[in-house]
């Protein structure tokens, strides 16, 4: 309803005054302040296509760039700098300079494999000695129902006996 479309905020431009030069043409505004044209009369709000493509960014761009960063090369860490390297497929790098001319002469370096050991990042020691405080204190709920259940069965006992 037209009625509804102006409520919402939309708006009717009876004559458009660059190209096309459409007549009654409804638009509405975005809420970053951008005019968006030939909105349908039933729309409640708008969102540019500029918002779109940045909320859609919000949602998936950073899912996405983690995705692309993420390239495991089966080489350890420092190869860079190594003076010489020899990659899986023989490739043969001096301080991480590819030496074609040296390719497939050179056995491929040994990488060591990853220590599964991690040290514990400050974050993870505090969030282990919370959960260790946690259970213990779960633990003695435990035991100080099972005292107040002894009890309680004590009296109980003490009650009917009464
Ligand atoms: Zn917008």
């Amino acid at each position: 309803m037209k009625e509804t479309f102006l409520r919402n905020g939309g708006y009717i431009v009876k004559k458009e005054t660059i190209f096309p030069f459409a007549e009654d043409v409804r638009y509405m505004d975005c809420s970053c302040g951008r005019q968006v044209r030939n909105v349908g009369e039933n729309a409640e709000s708008v969102k540019c296509s500029r918002c779109v493509d940045s909320n859609l960014y919000k949602q998936f761009g950073e899912e996405y760039e983690q995705k692309q960063q993420y390239k495991p090369t089966g080489r350890p860490a420092g190869w860079h700098f190594m003076n010489e390297f020899v990659d899986k497929d023989g490739n043969v790098f001096h301080k991480g300079v590819e030496q074609p001319k040296l390719k497939g002469t050179l056995e491929p370096t040994k990488v060591k494999p990853k220590k599964k050991v991690k040290r514990k990042t400050k974050d993870e020691i505090l969030v282990a000695r919370h959960k260790e405080k946690l259970a213990a204190q779960r633990q003695l709920k435990k035991d100080l129902d099972k005292q107040k259940k002894f009890l309680m069965g004590d009296v109980d006992k003490w009650c009917v006996k009464d």
